[in-house]
């Protein structure tokens, strides 16, 4: 019985919308296809860690109040964990728990030598000022610091964390170790230890698996029109990316609306109106859709959804217009919303593969920070690229060996490696 059945509920409407679920389905389908023992199975289950921590913070207003966080470690077969850290308020040990699996199978698809892990602390950010967060964040650091380190576990940002976090991170950590280790988390600031390319790189790799993806399609990016949705780190630098190969990018959207244009945006002057007004509306050569809700059943060739989970469902899948899906975001497309899509022949490049441009180049940043050596922008370009169609067409290939979509033969190559680590490593007792 594959593990999709045993986990989801009949109520499969209720659970269409739960992510953790749709990885929990193809995580049993892939280890059945494998033949994985139920032994195995177990233990790629289950998280090999998990902390939670009670933290202690002084309030500006001199008063103390303690927050909840915590780090899971899915598994370190690989390689040390590697994940971001969340601040928000709904953050809870189910949901760290599924993204450090997650985190697992996308560091396995591109083969880079970590395991997943993630963490999290229950916060409102925007109800902190800057000194409170720079003391939860290293009251945080302290509470975790038995597990972390450059060889056992490196965090990076997730949501509401970023650069600044990830110094304070490695300042704390550093301190109490009595050296610099810049090496303990990646997406630091340039200036120390951070990786040229490391803001692109997500971007930058959706922008190469398209490529790859399209070439199976036999299409040319002249003849392709592109939808877009999400403008910021994936989204934007996507669709900016895309535009410079020869794309026709024909719609971009934000949280608020989505810009159409049908011969194509001016992506350069469309990202220079989001930088100064912060919003995409306004912008004057396109027509703004103030409900974006349809934007993903634009016209187009390749659509990317590259803002939030659960976008492509049971109830719009049937309107999709593109042969082509490539999931920026975490979890855009439901396991009912890829059967519609698999049943009217569109492909979908899953997130573990097609959003991994981003922990690639965290893996090139720790390389880089324990050589004590940086690569030029070039160098770290190119070498994402490698990976990047490396792993591409290692999973185009499993998918074709198995007669399987092309999520189907990310998890298959993924799972596949850690589980052969896993045996040629042994039960240690
Ligand atoms: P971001 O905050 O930089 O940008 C998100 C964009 O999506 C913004 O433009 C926002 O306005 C827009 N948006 C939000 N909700 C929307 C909606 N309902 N409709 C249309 N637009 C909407 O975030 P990001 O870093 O670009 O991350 C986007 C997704 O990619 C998330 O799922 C994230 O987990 C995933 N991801 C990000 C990275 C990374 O390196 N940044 C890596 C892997 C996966």
């Amino acid at each position: 019985m594959s593990e999709g059945t045993k986990n989801q509920p009949a109520n499969a409407s209720r659970d269409e919308l739960n992510p953790f679920h749709s990885m929990a389905h193809q995580f049993g389908l892939a280890a059945d296809l494998l033949e994985l023992d139920e032994g195995t199975r177990d233990v790629l289950r289950q998280p090999d860690r998990e902390l939670t921590v009670s933290m202690p913070v002084m309030m500006d207003d001199g008063t103390i109040e303690v927050f909840t966080g915590y780090r899971v470690q899915h598994n370190f077969s690989r390689g040390p964990c590697k994940g971001g850290i969340r601040f928000a308020p709904d953050v809870n040990l189910d949901e760290v728990r599924a993204l450090a699996a997650w985190m697992t199978w996308k560091c396995s698809v591109v083969d880079i030598p970590f395991g997943g892990g993630k963490g999290g602390v229950i916060c409102d950010p925007r109800n902190l000022s800057q000194g409170e967060l720079e003391r939860l964040t290293r009251r945080y650091t302290a509470s975790i610091m038995d597990i972390l380190g450059p060889d056992r576990d490196v965090p990076a940002p997730d949501m509401n964390t970023n650069e600044q976090t990830m110094a304070w991170i490695m300042d704390t950590y550093s301190m109490h170790v009595r050296r610099t280790t810049t090496a303990v988390v990646t997406g630091k600031p340039i200036a120390i230890g951070g990786s040229k390319g490391r803001r692109e790189a997500t971007g930058r790799g959706v922008m190469l698996v398209c490529r790859e993806a399209m070439k199976k399609l036999g299409r040319s990016p002249e003849d392709t029109r592109v939808v877009v949705q999400g403008c910021g780190n994936v989204g934007g630098v996507g669709a900016l990316l895309l535009h410079r190969e020869g794309y026709k990018v024909v719609s971009v959207s934000d949280m608020y609306g989505a810009l159409y244009n049908p011969d194509g945006l001016d992506m350069p002057a469309v990202m220079d109106h989001l930088r100064g007004s912060g919003r995409l509306e306004g912008y004057s050569s396109a027509d703004y859709i103030v409900n974006s809700e349809g934007q993903l059943e634009l016209p187009c060739e390749l659509l990317i959804p590259a803002a939030t989970e659960n976008q492509i469902t049971s109830k719009n899948a049937d309107r999709i217009q593109a042969e082509l899906v490539v999931e920026g975001a975490n979890g855009p497309t439901t396991s009912r919303g890829q059967e519609i899509l698999d049943s009217r022949g569109i492909m979908v490049v899953p997130d573990i593969l097609a959003n991994a441009g981003g922990v690639t180049v965290s893996y090139f940043e720790w390389v880089q920070d324990r050589m004590g050596y940086f690569w030029t922008e070039e160098i770290v370009n190119s070498r994402l690229e490698q990976v990047m169609v490396r792993a591409f067409h290692s999973v185009a290939d499993m998918a074709e060996k198995h007669n399987v979509n092309l999520r189907t033969g990310a998890y298959l190559v993924a799972i596949d490696r850690v589980a052969r680590v896993y045996r040629m490593r042994g039960v240690f007792a």
